[in-house]
């Protein structure tokens, strides 16, 4: 059996796999709240004891949001991190994989099927080039799969923390608000949750707004992107625009930086519940917009990842690949 895990700062998926080429096929899976438990062993621990304890791990992986060094996942916000050795320990297996939660996406990419994905740009894929995946949610991730040796190879990036590229008026508005903010102005203070906020901050400058008032931060951004899409709020309307525009520009930019002519493929959990105004056309103007490198962005084929599940199948595969 194999053991897949997607391990956030708010919610960790713990999945039983049996193998299955080329896709691991599901035997059962929980919901855990990572803050609740004092260390991943003891998730581990409620894990065996909900699907029945005894059950033999054949391997390990599991996609941990953060970077992985040493074998070692630290978490932002969580005062534990996640070691390959205590895993090991735990379930008697030396076959483990630790990966950045993108990198884990990236591995799901090959066995999504077409009712797991909507096409927002057809392109024309070249089934021996690279592919990447970008993914706004909690944070931003990005990962690069290098077409190397007949198959593609997730590779693991923390370019969520990259700059943000501006590019139009009120974008480098946008850019100098956050860098009064935060001192700089990372790409994923635009593109995640929290993002969606400083854009909301941004366009209502000091005006109120309905939609957000007494809703703490973490429950915001899921209201501005109702207030937007029922178009109950122009200001909110604006600040979903802007996110929109920024996340086909910033997919555009990882297009070129991996050469992802196989396709670019937008995960994470904001992107299925904003799939109309991903769909309106400026997501796609915005990737486009790149001469004089129209033409190759334009043949790589964009995809949206709907399987709420993508980061703990794909764990399951590379799992699969180590036993
Ligand atoms: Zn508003």
């Amino acid at each position: 059996m194999l053991l897949a895990g997607d391990v956030g700062g708010t919610k960790t998926l713990l999945g039983l796999f049996e193998r299955g080429e080329p896709r691991p096929r599901h035997v059962a899976s929980r919901v855990y709240p990572t803050q609740e438990f004092d260390s991943f062993t003891a998730i581990l621990d409620a894990f065996a004891h909900d699907v029945g304890a005894g059950i033999a791990i054949d391997a390990v992986a599991a996609g941990v949001a953060g970077p992985i060094v040493d074998r070692r996942a630290r978490l932002t916000n969580i005062a534990w991190d996640v070691s390959a050795a205590e895993i090991a320990r735990r379930l008697d297996t030396p076959r483990i994989a630790l990966l950045n939660d993108l990198e884990a996406m990236a591995y799901s990419v090959g066995v999504l099927d077409g009712g797991e994905l909507v096409v927002l740009h057809r392109g024309e894929r070249r089934p021996n080039g690279n592919a990447a995946v970008i993914a706004a949610g909690t944070g931003l991730g990005q990962a690069y799969l290098h077409f190397i040796n007949g198959r593609l190879l997730p590779v693991a990036s923390e370019g969520g923390h990259a700059d943000f590229a501006a590019r139009t008026d009120r974008e480098f508005e946008l850019a100098r608000m956050l860098r009064e903010l935060y001192g700089r102005a990372e790409v994923e203070q635009v593109l995640s949750g929290p993002g969606l906020v400083n854009l909301h901050r941004f366009t209502h400058s000091d005006r109120a707004c309905e939609a957000v008032s007494g809703l703490a931060p973490a429950d915001q951004p899921p209201a501005i992107a109702e207030a937007a899409l029922s178009r109950s709020c122009a200001n909110c309307a604006e600040a979903l625009e802007m996110f929109v525009e920024a996340y086909g520009a910033e997919a555009g930019n990882l297009g070129l930086r991996g050469v992802a002519t196989a396709g670019v493929f937008i995960g994470g959990g904001i992107a299925p519940k904003i799939l109309p105004a991903l769909q309106d056309g400026r997501f796609m103007a915005a990737y486009l917009a790149k001469a004089p490198m129209m033409d190759l962005v334009a043949a790589m084929p964009v995809h949206v990842i709907v399987n709420p599940s993508a980061g703990l199948l794909g764990a399951a595969v590379a799992a699969q690949t180590l036993a």
